[in-house]
């Protein structure tokens, strides 16, 4: 559903992303997971088109390196960004009507209704100011928001940040739920524990290269993603 072929990003002189190559399968979970820094957010945004990469983006076999970003969400790319970035004055309602591609009143109506069926919180919600929400609750609105223009492929980017451990779980519960819509998923996180769970497989990213990548549970296993990620000294040999 998504390959991405030899994607560069840099800033400047700063090489945030080199020769990256990874893929999604439809209905696919996949986790982009490394450390602060190790260009996940920069490899998210180079599939959206939101910075300048090198390199080849294929969505559904058609190449969309060259288009910009708003052609990309038009044909089946989404982003729930780091930090949620809701727009905090407007209500919930509002935010979902946002991320509507194309805005039939018919057609923003039956997406507003699946995505509170999705998230009930959000129903209850729906008219309330989304800064007055708990961090939580603005992450769902973000990962509503991203689904509301009905895409193929659906990039959380670090979706757990500076929530409480039970948020952290109803997230993981919510991507599971999403794959069994049939969505494809690539999940951007620092909690490699979290995302190892969910995903069918998962790339490690370290300073800007790919270092591991395999199915999750394997990744889960290897000794030094235990001692790099999940807090695992190594066993002594
Ligand atoms: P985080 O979880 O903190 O967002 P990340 O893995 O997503 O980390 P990126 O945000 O993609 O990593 O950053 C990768 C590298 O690119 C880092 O060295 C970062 O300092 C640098 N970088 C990111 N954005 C910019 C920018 N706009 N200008 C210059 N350097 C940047």
């Amino acid at each position: 559903m998504l390959r991405l072929d030899g994607v560069e990003v840099s800033y400047g002189a700063v090489r945030a992303v080199s020769d990256l190559s990874l893929d999604v399968a439809p209905g696919e979970v996949v986790a982009l997971v490394g450390a602060n820094g190790a260009g996940k957010s920069s490899t998210l945004k180079a599939i959206l088109g939101l910075v300048k990469a090198s390199g080849h983006i294929r969505l559904d076999g058609e190449d969309v390196s060259g288009k910009p970003a708003h052609l990309r969400v038009a044909a089946g790319l989404a982003l729930s960004p780091e930090g949620r970035h809701v727009f905090p004055q407007m209500s919930v309602r509002e935010n979902l009507e946002l991320g509507t591609v194309k805005r039939t009143s018919g057609a923003t109506k039956e997406l507003l209704e699946e995505m509170m069926t999705i998230f009930p919180r959000l129903r209850e919600r729906i008219r309330q100011r989304a800064g007055s929400m708990s961090g939580g609750e603005q992450q769902m609105l973000a990962i509503a928001r991203a689904l509301m223009s009905r895409p193929k492929v659906l990039m959380l980017d670090e979706p757990t940040l500076g929530l409480a451990p039970l948020i952290v779980d109803q997230i993981g519960d919510l991507v599971g739920v999403l794959k069994k819509r049939g969505l494809s998923i690539l999940l951007s996180e620092q909690n490699a524990e979290m995302a190892l769970d969910v995903a069918d497989r998962a790339y490690v990213l370290e300073t800007g290269r790919i270092v591991k990548s395999g199915e999750s549970q394997i990744i889960k296993a290897d000794p030094a993603v235990r001692s790099a990620y999940l807090g695992f000294a190594e066993e002594p040999a």
